[in-house]
């Protein structure tokens, strides 16, 4: 889910994170082959009450700068006080969205509460262009139907809506397809998410790193030419491949009236602009990115973010490893650290899907070959 902070710059990044994600609950009644959270039916043992949620809120909201907080699960709709939480959050001055599952508690009725409790963007998750796709992907039939629904009633409540697209080998093929299915759906941002092999995510097969450049080719050409703005999670060498090609990966489309200032800045990625806490307050630099910080209530998210070791490497880029250490994009991309943990274990590796030779490593391959 983008930020709607048009003047968040890199100078934020050390003290206060653009997006904040918190886990509400990890309890959701579907079986994504791809899910972070491995999500479960109830919800597990050790949940943040209500109280230390509203008291997590606080926290969030008392960063020098507040961030976008984002409610995520699992499915925040399982949580029954949901509600009671988002009018605490807004009333604590911080902007809202949520990213409810394709369940029966999806209903109009349901997006008509959150709204009225003070939800201004839902982030809904479309995994493939047709029934068959998407249901394989998502384990239930009638998934995308509801998704298709879920949708409808976003528009009709007027609440800004981000469709969230997890690429594996099953739709890399439906690219054009999904852009042209999402142009008649009126949604502001158009989120691609790169497979990072952790949780469900690990039995399914990522593309090769070869075929990122030709997605990134795809992506770059819909950016310009739909009327919604288009991103990438866990693949921030789009922004490279976007640079590289003299364009400006933050442009929104040419023809259209879509807010655009919303885009959150160069150079945010996991630990720098982004943070998590889970479902039982352990606190990370991203939801995909599961090497634990603290936890919450003992330990603060605002020292974890500003002070905590872990947080201050993924903020230093010069400090990145291999390819991605010596790049010169490094700035503005790094790399997922998030994939580079999950095939490597270590977060400060080279991004392992990234097929960019960086210029200081071209001048080393060509001395050897001298
Ligand atoms: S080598 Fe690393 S920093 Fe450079 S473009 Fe690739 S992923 Fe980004």
């Amino acid at each position: 889910m983008s930020a709607h902070h048009s003047d968040y710059s890199s100078h934020d990044f050390g003290a206060n994170p653009l997006m904040f994600y918190y886990e509400v609950t990890l309890a959701c009644d579907l079986a994504c082959k791809h899910c972070r959270a491995s999500a479960q039916e109830l919800p597990a043992p050790g949940e943040l009450s209500t109280e230390q949620a509203k008291s997590l809120i606080d926290q969030i909201a008392a960063f020098p700068r507040k961030p976008s907080l984002v409610f995520t699960g699992g499915d925040p709709l399982k949580r029954p006080d949901l509600c009671e939480l988002i009018r605490h959050a807004v009333a604590a001055g911080l902007s809202m969205a949520l990213t409810p599952s394709d369940t029966p508690l999806a209903t109009f009725e349901a997006f008509e509460q959150v709204h009225q409790a003070g939800i201004r963007r839902l982030g809904i998750s479309l995994d493939g262009v047709d029934a068959a796709t998407h249901d394989a992907f998502r384990g239930v039939s009638g998934s995308f139907d509801r998704t298709m629904q879920m949708l409808d009633y976003a528009r009709r409540l007027h609440l800004g809506v981000q469709v969230n697209t997890t690429i594996t080998r099953r739709n890399v093929a439906q690219i054009d397809a999904l852009a042209d299915l999402l142009r008649s759906q009126q949604i502001a941002m158009w989120s691609v998410f790169f497979l990072v092999p952790v949780g469900r995510g690990i039995e399914e097969e990522r593309i090769q790193p070869e075929e990122y450049e030709t997605v990134f080719e795809r992506l770059w050409h819909h950016a310009r030419h739909q009327p919604y703005a288009v991103k990438t999670t866990e693949a921030p060498h789009y922004r490279r491949f976007v640079l590289e090609r003299g364009g400006n990966p933050l442009a929104g489309p040419e023809d259209s009236a879509a807010p655009h200032s919303h885009r959150a800045p160069l150079g945010v990625w996991d630990g720098r602009g982004i943070m998590f806490v889970s479902h039982i307050g352990e606190i990370y630099p991203a939801g995909f990115l599961p090497v634990c910080c603290g936890r919450f209530p003992q330990d603060s998210v605002i020292d974890a973010y500003q002070k905590h070791p872990v947080f201050l490497a993924l903020r230093d880029p010069d400090r990145f490893k291999g390819r991605c250490g010596i790049c010169e994009y490094r700035y503005v991309c790094g790399g997922s650290r998030a994939r580079a943990y999950a095939v490597t274990g270590d977060y400060l590796e080279a991004e392992p899907d990234c097929v960019y030779i960086p210029k200081k490593g071209r001048a080393v391959i060509s001395n050897m070959d001298l």
